[in-house]
């Protein structure tokens, strides 16, 4: 590989930079070759990304850059890729998934900057590949949220959708998202795949009540990716409609009720009215 002094510079713009996450061979040719040819790196954490750059074998400035820098800090930083190459990478795998830089980007399309992506590691996809569950149409939907009716809200407004979905989940959250997966969603294939490429990497297919027994058992540490099945062949009878009303009451006017569960299940929402107002009473 040619050295830091010989390479050539690279031309002004910003390069969206995938970085492992785990495993440090997982970083790409084409990444490091940016990482040593830009003029400095935009990255969550200047801490993670020296780290980084150390085990490369490179220096370069690090400009720390979230979605949370002021409009002025993200200005400054596109109108510097008018003139520099800006390299943005986040703490782990790819920039703008469930990560910084979002608003960096469009901020930068707007300026008409010159952007280009060096694609690599990314968990969801990772996750999704290990798990065994049907892939020819998934869904990403980042984390779930953290307090249990919108985390219920959340996976009820998916419940109809024909496509793997995925989750990022933490370990101490992982039982609790599990539990309101078996209500919401019952019948479906779930996997946990967790600390993927590192040395630990295990990825767990059952129920969600099976996974439900194992991670009681052994409690959680370290990454996941959360994945559910689509709903089966037979699956749109398989939904506790009883279940997802009275989930629904608990917050909601029947009619809203049976709105929401109509919309997820696909079912008639003036059956589930009436349904509801049973239940109520
Ligand atoms: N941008 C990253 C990507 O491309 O995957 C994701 C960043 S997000 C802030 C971090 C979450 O991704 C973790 O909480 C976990 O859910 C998932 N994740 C990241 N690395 C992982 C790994 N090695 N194994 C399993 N999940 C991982």
């Amino acid at each position: 590989m040619e050295s830091e002094a010989t390479r050539q510079p690279l031309s002004a713009g910003l390069y969206i930079v995938a970085t492992p996450i785990g495993n440090l061979g997982d970083i790409t040719l084409r990444a490091i070759d940016i990482l040593a040819r830009c003029d400095g790196v935009a990255c969550e954490d200047t801490r993670v990304t020296g780290k980084l750059m150390k085990h490369l074998g490179l220096s370069k400035p690090l400009w720390r850059y979230d979605d949370h820098s002021g409009e002025r800090d993200r200005a400054r930083l596109v109108e510097s890729m008018a003139t520099r190459a800006v390299a943005l990478v986040s703490d782990a795998g790819t920039p703008l998934v469930s990560d910084p830089g979002f608003r960096l980007v469009a901020a930068a399309r707007e300026a008409a900057v010159p952007i280009t992506t060096i694609p690599g590691a990314c968990a969801a996809i990772a996750g999704l590949t290990l798990s065994g569950l049907p892939n020819d149409r998934f869904l990403f939907a980042g984390f779930l949220p953290v307090k249990d009716k919108a985390r219920g809200d959340v996976l009820s407004g998916l419940a109809a959708i024909d496509a793997t979905l995925i989750f990022y989940e933490t370990g101490p959250r992982l039982t609790k998202s599990l539990s309101a997966i078996e209500r919401t969603l019952p019948g479906r294939a779930v996997s946990v795949a967790r600390e993927l490429t590192k040395l630990h990497e295990e990825c767990r297919t059952g129920s969600a009540e099976e996974l439900i027994a194992h991670y009681e058992a052994h409690p959680p540490k370290g990454e996941i990716v959360l994945l559910v099945g689509p709903p089966g062949e037979s699956e749109p009878g398989d939904f506790d409609i009883d279940a997802l009303l009275r989930d629904a009451l608990e917050t909601e006017k029947p009619s809203q009720a049976a709105a929401r569960v109509a919309k997820a299940t696909g079912q008639d929402r003036k059956t589930l009215y009436a349904r509801a107002l049973e239940l109520r009473r």
